[in-house]
């Protein structure tokens, strides 16, 4: 899933656990991409991509099995929670941020080619049920609505409505391959990849994070 629905899930779960603090959801909802970032730059994961780079398809995750696999998500959920709900004895809080955490596994699982391993170590079988690459057109949509879904649900402000609109419409060129944009610069430079990819995560983290104060009132 693209960096603003992820941030988005972080409204999400607000809702449902009002006192778990908002940055560290939105850390624990994209803690993943956030390690398969450092890992890309440090090597230890691996990014390639096709001749040309026409959408988000010709983009391979090759080697991630460690940022994302089921076992490292659901480890890393456990860690969040035990460090909170045992260690600060915050009990919904370290509920909420191991969701949080187990939510960006959910969504990468739907929409990702088969690429996310089970554990470190294993090669097969890979999973994914590849609806960027299957159904690009319904990808889109579905990463929309589910984006505004978030925002519903957290009763949200206008800004921060007119934000996951924006991104999500800036995701098009990368979904379909009939519409240009910049990702044909990306082909070949998986380093760049990682490094736009870095840019939206903290982008979109920072913008869900400040617009999420205000909240939607009139009800
Ligand atoms: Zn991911």
């Amino acid at each position: 899933m693209f960096a603003i629905n992820h941030a988005a899930t972080a409204l999400l779960i607000k809702r449902k656990f009002p006192a778990a603090p908002m940055i560290w959801l939105l850390i624990c909802v994209q803690l993943m991409e956030i390690l398969w970032v450092l890992l890309n730059y440090v090597g230890l994961e691996r990014t390639t991509t096709e001749p040309t780079v026409k959408s988000v398809s010709d983009i391979h995750l090759i080697f991630m099995p460690y940022s994302h696999s089921i076992a490292s998500a659901l480890g890393l959920a456990v860690l969040a929670w035990l460090a909170v709900a045992k260690g600060l004895r915050k009990a919904d809080a370290g509920l909420a941020l191991g969701a949080g955490v187990v939510s960006h596994l959910i969504l990468d699982l739907i929409t990702h080619a088969p690429d996310i391993a089970l554990a470190p170590g294993m090669g097969h079988p890979k999973l994914g049920l590849g609806l960027y690459g299957a159904a690009p057109t319904a990808a889109f949509v579905v990463e929309a609505v589910y984006g505004v879904f978030c925002w519903w649900i957290y009763r949200g402000g206008r800004s921060l409505l007119a934000a996951i609109l924006i991104f999500n419409l800036g995701n098009l060129s990368m979904l379909s391959r009939a519409v240009p944009g910049p990702e044909q610069f990306l082909a070949g430079r998986p380093m760049w990849i990682v490094t736009v990819i870095a840019f939206q995560i903290a982008v979109t983290l920072t913008l869900v994070g400040v617009l999420s104060r205000r909240r939607y009132t009139h009800d």
